[in-house]
């Protein structure tokens, strides 16, 4: 069978935050790209993940005139509150200044996928079987199957791993380039996404563990709960999900349909360095970070500016030291990340439950916690961390 061939600057493969906001980035300065995505348009902009952008975030999408790509289906914010055995707590300080805002995470993708087709980008869903060649080389070549099953070939300058942490990029480098560095948390969480408001909503610490439960729309929520690292999802029927989610919370939780459930074993990983050649890693290709930190959106689209910049140098000025250090220049923001998302996480799961680091652990944790909301400066820390403007 022949096989299709096509010429480009950057392949990006795929087509979540990473992948989209780094297209568009591209697109609006000139430099041509093609997006390869495994799944059907229809899943990927259903899929429900993150639900804040931090004012990193926002601040970015401005700059580069994509502000639209923030615009969504309205979440109700008041009422999110945190609760400490039982009862409700909130921060007595000014927020004023954080720009962070409610966008749940396939509304982003939707609205960069739509700006991204718009302004003539070329995104191919239903890539199957990507592999990538030559990637140390001059000139990498990514083939691929489209959805009627041609063989078709992308020859390209650059490679922009976007994959996700189970995609085929990273696993394209040997692992004789690569060093992988994991922390298991020793606990995992049972996330549960519910087709019903957040009431309540916010976060609860309490002896039993850990409980949130997070807006992702005006009728959806995620609902997380603290587990033991061994759990099975079969060890949760629905019922169970709401009689805990009320005795954490402090508050009968009437229940509702459950559409997804799972467990998720909390880890943090990063992979040095995040490029091989001519193929870059961004996103969770690279690296992740627990969802209690609510920092791999921050993280992807970090990668995605700092590479964007540096292609854009490549093509107009011939200057290739950008990408030379783009390793460099993202593991230092990602490694003091990775500390934020241990401080908080062992934090929020020691400050309830006693189980897994012991009462000690417990009563040290409950005194920082209580630090964020009578301390200004303990506070001023905690906001610019969970801003995203350090
Ligand atoms: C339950 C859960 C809750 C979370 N909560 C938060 C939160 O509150 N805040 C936060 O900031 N982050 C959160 N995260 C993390 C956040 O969702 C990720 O960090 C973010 O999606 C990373 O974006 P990405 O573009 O790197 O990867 P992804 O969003 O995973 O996108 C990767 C894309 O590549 C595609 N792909 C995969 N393999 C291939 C292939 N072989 N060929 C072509 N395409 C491929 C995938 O289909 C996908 O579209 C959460 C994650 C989970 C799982």
């Amino acid at each position: 069978m022949t096989e299709t061939r096509d010429r480009t600057t950057v392949a990006i493969i795929g087509a979540g935050v990473a992948g989209l906001s780094l297209g568009n980035f591209l697109l609006r300065n000139g430099v041509d790209c093609v997006v390869l995505e495994k799944h059907p348009r229809a899943y990927v902009e259903q899929r429900q993940r993150a639900g804040t952008i931090d004012a990193f975030g926002v601040r970015m999408f401005r700059e580069w005139g994509l502000e639209e790509v923030l615009a969504g289906t309205p979440v109700p914010q008041d009422g999110s509150g945190f609760y400490i055995d039982g009862q409700a707590l909130r921060f007595d300080v000014d927020d004023e200044d954080d720009e962070s805002l409610f966008c749940p995470q396939q509304v982003l993708v939707r609205n960069l996928t739509d700006v991204f087709l718009r302004d003539g980008g070329d995104l191919r869903y239903e890539a199957a079987d990507v592999s990538l060649e030559n990637v140390t080389g001059e000139r990498p070549v990514v083939r691929y199957r489209s959805a009627d099953g041609a063989a078709r070939v992308v020859e390209c300058d650059f490679v922009a791993g976007c994959d996700g942490f189970h995609g085929v990029s990273r696993r394209s480098i040997p692992a004789s380039a690569l060093t992988e560095y994991s922390h298991e948390y020793g606990y995992s969480w049972l996330s549960v996404l519910a087709a019903v408001p957040a009431d309540p909503s916010g976060m609860a610490i309490h002896p039993r563990g850990l409980a949130g439960m997070i807006p992702r729309g005006p009728h959806a929520s995620r609902v997380y709960l603290q587990c033991a690292a061994g759990d099975t999802p079969e060890q949760w029927p629905d019922a169970r999900v709401w009689d805990e989610l009320g005795a954490r919370f402090g508050t009968p939780v009437p229940a509702g349909e459950i559409v997804e459930k799972r467990i998720v074993p909390l880890r943090s990983v990063v992979f040095d360095p995040m490029s091989h050649g001519r193929l870059f890693l961004l996103g969770d290709a690279a690296h992740i970070v627990p969802p209690m930190s609510a920092k791999g959106i921050h993280l992807a689209l970090h990668d995605s500016e700092v590479f964007a910049r540096a292609v854009i140098r490549q093509v107009k000025d011939g200057d290739r030291s950008l990408l030379d250090d783009y390793s460099a220049t993202c593991l230092p923001h990602i490694w003091n990340y990775q500390a934020f998302a241990i401080w908080i996480t062992d934090l929020m799961h020691n400050a309830g439950y006693a189980g897994h680091e012991g009462e000690f652990r417990k009563q040290v944790a409950r005194a920082e916690l209580r630090r964020q909301f009578t301390s200004d400066a303990a506070h001023k820390l905690f906001s610019e961390l969970t801003a995203g403007t350090n």
